[in-house]
């Protein structure tokens, strides 16, 4: 007969391979913590397994976050924690955090439209948005308009602009920051305005632009494409009007006086 201890050494020796073939790393760095306990505590069989695959799914979920939140390319720091409410009195804190826990908005492919002169907190709203979002356990992408018509537009030029756009497409949320940066070239914004009507009804999008829509005409190359992508955002967004002192001048005027 063989020796119990025995074989429980081996099996011990067996389960990193088995883990880590199975994708279990919480698990492979746990079981024995959890093994003492579930021995001194008297758990069962069942009680011990479910104790581990518990935590592992937390880890898994946590990890999931932590990777959504690299690939979301979101500026460091801009979150709800660090966002002074109080200095833009034409925004409600309590809208703004409910936009940020995504419903019904994302569900519904709605838009948030972030208008206002420059300095005014925009980028800051739109990106804590977009973090919380993700700590939500959505998908989100932030992007300067600028960079992301590029990628586009050279995705137009290689014809694999539907992929991209695929790629695209598994963000529940794209964050399009400063939109009326985008040029007014034929072709770039173009692009642009595909990515609008692709996403149309189907994807959320999160605009921010310090241009009112009476400007947008310097945006896209002719009225009749500004009118199209203008309904699209608008049928069902949220507008949030920015309308402060600039942040940067009131922070800067602040240390000046001491
Ligand atoms: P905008 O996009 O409207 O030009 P930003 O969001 O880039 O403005 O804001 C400019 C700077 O001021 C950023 O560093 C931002 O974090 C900060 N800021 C703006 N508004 C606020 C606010 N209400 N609370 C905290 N920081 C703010
Ligand atoms: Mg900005």
């Amino acid at each position: 007969m063989s020796d119990p201890s025995t074989d429980l050494q081996i099996d011990a020796a067996r389960l990193p391979v088995m883990l880590t073939t199975l994708r279990l790393p919480s698990i492979a760095r746990h079981w024995h913590t959890f093994a003492t306990r579930a021995d001194r505590e008297g758990w069962g069989a069942a009680r011990y397994l479910a104790a581990l695959c518990e935590h592992e799914l937390t880890d898994r979920a946590s990890r999931r976050i932590a990777r959504h939140l690299v690939a979301a390319g979101l500026p460091r720091g801009k979150t709800f924690a660090t966002f002074d409410f109080a200095a833009v009195p034409t925004i409600r804190k309590a809208q703004i955090l409910s936009l940020g826990a995504g419903d019904p908005w994302i569900e519904q492919a709605g838009n948030i439209l972030c208008f206002g002169p420059s300095g005014t907190g925009k980028t800051h709203a739109a990106a804590a948005i977009g973090h919380a979002l993700v700590e939500g356990g959505r998908r989100v992408l932030f992007s300067r308009t600028t960079d992301l018509v590029q990628r586009l537009q050279a995705a137009h030029r290689d014809l694999s602009l539907p992929a991209l756009l695929a790629r695209l497409d598994r963000f529940d949320c794209l964050i399009l920051d400063d939109l009326g940066y985008a040029s007014k070239d034929q072709a770039e914004t173009a692009v642009l305005f595909e990515l609008i009507a692709e996403r149309y009804e189907r994807k959320s999008l999160v605009i921010t632009c310090n241009q009112p829509f009476s400007e947008w005409n310097a945006i896209f190359p002719n009225a009749a494409m500004t009118v199209a992508a203008i309904d699209r955002l608008v049928h069902h967004a949220t507008i949030l009007e920015f309308n402060a002192e600039s942040y940067r001048k009131r922070t800067a005027a602040a240390l000046a006086e001491g």
